[in-house]
């Protein structure tokens, strides 16, 4: 359907199933290639999706599942903890810390080394600690203690 030499089609091809389409895009929040035709559904179908153009998408973070919660993959980073958790841990243990999304970590990273890294758990972490204690200065670890709840007079 669209005008892309036969030798580039096979190279990507849209994830969309029983799709064959050559992909110029790629959704962020799905990673996968989509083409300009599904694009549109897919959007309909999964608001809030980021769509780009391929050679602009984010790196998918390796996964690597919480001890807690073994069903979910970690990626929050909490600023506060400096610790890499899990979005239910996140919810249940760090509601009141400032947090980050441990992928945009990652790709901001992966960005600056240039090239792929598949040991985020080696050399993102010890980085993103080291970004996160040069902006929050000196670490006041005021102990995980439950705020008391909010009460407005
Ligand atoms: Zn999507
Ligand atoms: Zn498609
Ligand atoms: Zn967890
Ligand atoms: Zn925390």
């Amino acid at each position: 359907m669209d005008q892309v030499p036969d030798s580039a089609r096979h190279l990507i091809e849209c994830d969309t199933e029983s799709c064959r389409n050559y992909s110029e895009f790629y959704c962020n929040t799905c990673h996968q290639r989509i083409c300009d035709h599904c694009k549109e559904a897919h959007l309909k179908e999964n608001t809030g999706h980021e769509i780009v153009r391929y050679h602009e998408r984010k790196r998918k973070l390796p996964s690597e599942k919480c001890r807690i919660h073994p069903i979910k993959d970690i990626d929050v980073f909490c600023k506060f903890c400096q610790d890499p958790v899990c979005s239910t841990c996140f919810a249940q243990e760090h509601s009141d810390h400032a947090n980050s999304d441990l992928e945009t970590i990652y790709n901001d990273i992966l960005q600056e080394c240039q090239k792929e890294m598949t040991d985020i758990w080696k050399t993102v972490i010890p980085k993103a600690k080291e970004n996160a204690e040069s902006i929050g200065g000196k670490r006041e670890r005021m102990s995980r203690k439950k705020l008391p709840s909010l009460e407005y007079p």
